[in-house]
């Protein structure tokens, strides 16, 4: 399972983001200061930071020397919405940094895309009774391989990664189709009841009214 170290002092977002991720299944544990930071980056293994910059004691640009040689990526966590902020936060070598206030589904991409590039996204998932495999791209029901197309497939995994919650179709399309959503709805449309006729998930990939989607998984 993956571990992530969220260091941020304000509790609420801490809780938000903790029970996010745990929810999208990574195993978490919190840090609110920049001490206890670098006492549980000494001590415990993590496969990504999340770095809060402005924290009590120690900053999050002070810590980044200290925690980096342990090699977990590190995305920054900035309140403030400036040029200086995120270039400061991407030369002292963080992988990424998230402006806040974030939205969820964000946070979410941007952990899973780091993750991506340093290989550590769980290779296998299972999912309402579907295996997916990410490395050879295949699905499997009860031992039957589903075809996928490349779309039905991204589709399918931005699903299962962003399960029990609700996916704006702006938001899906940005994420599958990697370009900014021109209001062309009939895309994501027509990808989900495709993907719901192939994996008899009618049910499972439920509308929610004037947002769009939302995988329903236990
Ligand atoms: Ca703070």
């Amino acid at each position: 399972m993956i571990r992530v170290l969220i260091v941020e002092d304000e509790k609420p977002i801490s809780d938000l983001i903790r029970m996010n991720l745990q929810s999208a299944g990574y195993q978490c544990d919190c840090a609110f200061d920049g001490l206890e930071a670098a006492s549980k980056v000494e001590n415990g293994h993590y496969d990504l930071i999340l770095l809060d910059v402005m924290l009590p004691e120690v900053s999050g640009y002070e810590l980044m020397p200290f925690i980096q040689p342990y090699g977990a990526p590190i995305i920054f966590l900035t309140a403030k919405d400036s040029v200086e902020d995120k270039v400061k936060g991407l030369k002292l070598g963080a992988d990424d940094y998230l402006v806040k206030p974030f939205e969820i589904v964000e946070l979410l991409a941007r952990v899973e895309t780091v993750l991506r590039r340093y290989h550590l996204t769980e290779r296998v998932l299972e999912a309402g009774g579907l295996v997916v495999d990410t490395a050879s791209r295949t699905v499997k029901k009860a031992g039957t391989e589903i075809p996928l197309t490349k779309k039905e497939f991204d589709l399918l995994l931005f699903f299962i990664r962003n399960k029990n919650i609700a996916l704006f179709r702006d938001k899906i399309y940005e994420n599958i189709w990697e370009s900014d959503y021109m209001g062309d709805s009939r895309t994501v449309d027509l990808h989900v009841q495709r993907l719901r006729k192939k994996l008899n998930w009618e049910n499972r990939i439920a509308s929610v009214y004037k947002v769009g989607y939302r995988l329903e998984l236990d």
